[in-house]
């Protein structure tokens, strides 16, 4: 058995897109690297378990978190915190963006 890690995965060139472009947001479990994908437009709530094998999808309340009253100043600081702090190790799972192949319409 051959261990996948993202870890080392770095985007070669640029993509820029807006929050509209995003198809799905995708939640990765640590523990057995199984997908829930959602629609941003449907999303309700993070599970509080991976939906395949029941490990713990912890969702750390941040004492330091920003007004829930501003949603862009919380997704530009959440970016920050899951990536330095909140990371899959930590909270037991991983925030993927789905966006669809860029450049199809660009240009
Ligand atoms: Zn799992």
């Amino acid at each position: 058995m051959s261990w996948y890690t993202s870890a080392n995965v770095t985007f070669e060139r640029k993509i820029v897109v807006g929050l509209e472009e995003i198809r799905a947001i995708s939640f990765e479990c640590h523990q057995c690297k199984s997908r829930l994908t959602v629609s941003p437009d449907d999303i309700r709530d993070i599970p509080a378990a991976c939906p395949h094998c029941n490990f713990p999808w912890r969702l750390p309340e941040d004492p330091q978190a920003v007004s829930a009253g501003s949603p862009p100043k919380n997704f530009a600081f959440g970016i920050k915190e899951l990536k330095i702090r909140f990371g899959a190790d930590v909270i037991g799972f991983k925030i993927l963006l789905e966006f669809d192949e860029p450049g199809r319409h660009a240009l």
